[in-house]
């Protein structure tokens, strides 16, 4: 999968931590395996679905 690197260094090592979500954005605390850096990750919801066994 592809991913963002790390704005400092430009490494992909990212380690994720604790997952916030305010609205329709998540916010994983993350850390640099490379320089260290803390990292805020960003994602947006995109999608809502059904699940198959939830329908009546
Ligand atoms: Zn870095």
């Amino acid at each position: 999968m592809a991913t963002i690197p790390c704005p400092v260094c430009g490494s992909t090592s990212i380690e994720g931590w604790e997952v916030t979500i305010e609205g329709s954005l998540a916010i994983q605390e993350c850390t640099c395996g490379e320089c260290g850096r803390s990292l805020n990750d960003v994602y947006e919801l995109c999608d809502r679905i059904v699940l198959e066994e939830d329908r009546l």
